[in-house]
């Protein structure tokens, strides 16, 4: 079995939120929110970071996009303010879980630059 949190989630052996979830996607609300609104879009298939997933492959990163859009409007998530999308990748950007996933952060305002 996956030593990969999202892939024990993906394969449901670790409980989660899911709000959506087609053949290459889910979404799911995150544990630990920052924003009245926090979600993770998650693709299916377990790579590292984004610039991992070889071109071949390109096509998981466009599906992921759709889920992001479905919940995005399913949520009307623009109507509500907007919305950020954040995508952390190596250790100075924080990120946790080595498996690509989509912040979707929204329902209050934000400040820029990040942290
Ligand atoms: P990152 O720091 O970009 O790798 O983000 C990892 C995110 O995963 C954090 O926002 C955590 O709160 C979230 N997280 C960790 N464990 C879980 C879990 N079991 N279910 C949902 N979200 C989680
Ligand atoms: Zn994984």
């Amino acid at each position: 079995m996956s030593e990969c949190l999202f892939c024990k989630i993906i394969e449901n052996k670790i409980p989660a939120q899911k709000v959506y979830e087609d053949d290459s996607s889910i979404v799911i609300k995150d544990i630990n929110p920052q924003a009245p609104v926090h979600y993770l879009a998650i693709p299916k298939k377990h790579y590292v970071s984004v610039h991992l997933v070889p071109p071949a492959e390109m096509d998981l990163l466009s599906k992921l996009f759709h889920a992001i859009n479905q919940v995005v409007k399913s949520e009307s998530l623009e109507s509500r303010g907007g919305y950020r999308l954040v995508i952390n990748s190596g250790e100075n950007s924080g990120q946790a879980v080595a498996h690509i996933h989509v912040h979707i952060l929204a329902g209050r305002k934000m400040d820029w630059p990040p942290g």
